[in-house]
């Protein structure tokens, strides 16, 4: 087993963080107190090559692995947790059209996506279910000039409401409503296509520069060639592209605890206290040694099913205690670094309390902790009901 990152990967590890530390680590702060999208600095990620990362290099992409694109996720999180999420939902929504739509779908939506000239999302959850995917009720009907109309209610996407938005990928029931079994289809949906439109932006606890909205549909006319995935094949595909963004998710949160350790390290080194530095003393010894010891962990799960995924071993166990590990592991870091921090910690001045702010999504999106722990209790061999 070689646990060693090749000189190509870190390579690009070092030059994303590098890129990441320099122009995103110092607006972070400002960027959660606007509350507004940073386009800039998204075409920013773009121009350093972040979004073409493990796209086909037909469409404009480096063609490398998911592996890479979790190296870089969590560089890109270490700075600013909010920008990498935007990132890696048009990152997994693009890489879903890749792997699922047709040709004329790739050469016509990808290359702006792998450029970061434009961003995308997917849409899966409603105001009446999330967890529970067949519990969705926005509608697809097939009129009879082929067209398909779709109506009803999307929640909290993400990115679908920034100047660079492209297309949102939108799962609707199109089954006949008295037929014996549900079924789902997956819209290519542009932004700007009628019966589409997009609510206005949620005021949220975190990820506050990452754009949140509803989405509705009403009598939105499409073609068949918006289907992604094939007629009925959509909640199959939409769960394969919510698998990207688990992995993708997690390395977010692996991203997110680095920074609160190293920032709990320095604190406890500057920091005096009872005639010495906080760092000397034992229990606050104790508090980091956890959580490096958290981070370690959640990265060797993370590295793990993301290599698998590369090398054509996808595990399902590996995939959901990659998510369910790291977005803890985020929490309990952040949490413990605010701990060191002591009253400071508690402030918005201080990044910790921002990235325990952020990063309390992500144990819920995704897929949830509870979600996660019940997959794996299913790859165990349970009998897992999840009604
Ligand atoms: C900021 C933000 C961004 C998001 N972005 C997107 C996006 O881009 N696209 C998208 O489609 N969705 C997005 N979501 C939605 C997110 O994926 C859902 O919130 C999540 O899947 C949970 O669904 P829910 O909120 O309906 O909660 P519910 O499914 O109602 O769950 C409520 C609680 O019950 C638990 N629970 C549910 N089922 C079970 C069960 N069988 N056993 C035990 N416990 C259970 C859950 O873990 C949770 O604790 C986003 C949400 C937020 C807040």
């Amino acid at each position: 087993m070689n646990f060693e990152l090749t000189p190509e990967q870190i390579e690009l590890q070092e030059s994303i963080r590098a890129f990441a530390q320099a122009e995103i680590a110092p607006k972070a702060e400002e960027l959660d107190r606007v509350g507004e999208f940073p386009t800039d600095l998204f075409r920013r990620v773009g121009e350093m090559g972040v979004m073409s990362i493990p796209f086909d290099p037909q469409y404009g992409g480096m063609g490398l692995g998911v592996f890479d694109t979790v190296l870089a996720i969590e560089e890109l999180a270490r700075a600013d947790q909010s920008l990498a999420v935007s990132t890696m939902v048009s990152i997994a929504t693009g890489l879903t059209v890749q792997r699922f739509g047709t040709e004329e779908q790739k050469r016509t939506w990808l290359p702006d996506i792998v450029s970061g000239r434009k961003i995308c999302s997917i849409a899966g959850t409603e105001p009446d279910a999330g967890s529970d995917t067949g519990g969705f009720k926005t509608r697809a009907t097939q009129l009879e000039n082929g067209q398909w109309s779709l109506t009803g209610e999307k929640a909290f996407i993400t990115n679908a409401g920034t100047d660079l938005s492209s297309f949102t990928l939108i799962l609707a029931v199109s089954s006949e409503r008295d037929a014996p079994k549900k079924q789902f289809t997956l819209f290519l949906t542009p932004n700007d296509a009628p019966g589409y439109t997009r609510g206005a932006k949620y005021r949220k606890m975190g990820w506050k520069s990452s754009d949140t909205r509803p989405l509705h549909l009403d009598d939105c006319q499409l073609g068949e060639e918006h289907i992604v995935g094939g007629k009925h094949g959509g909640r199959w595909v939409l769960h394969k592209g919510y698998q990207a963004a688990r992995l993708f998710l997690a390395a977010c949160s692996l991203g997110l605890a680095q920074a609160s350790l190293d920032l709990a390290i320095g604190y406890a080194k500057e920091r005096q206290a009872f005639g010495g530095s906080l760092g000397r003393l034992q229990l606050i010894q104790e508090m980091i040694a956890k959580m490096a010891l958290k981070v370690d962990s959640a990265r060797l799960v993370t590295y793990r099913a993301a290599w698998q995924v590369d090398a054509g071993k996808e595990d399902l166990m590996a995939l959901s205690m990659a998510k369910l590990h790291a977005t803890e592991t985020g929490s309990e870091v952040a949490n413990l670094a605010i701990q060191v921090h002591g009253g400071f910690g508690f402030m918005d001045e201080c990044p910790a309390s921002r990235y325990l702010r952020d990063n309390r999504i992500c144990t819920i999106g995704d897929g949830s902790s509870q979600i996660q722990t019940l997959l794996i209790a299913r790859e165990c061999g349970l009998d897992v009901s999840f009604n």
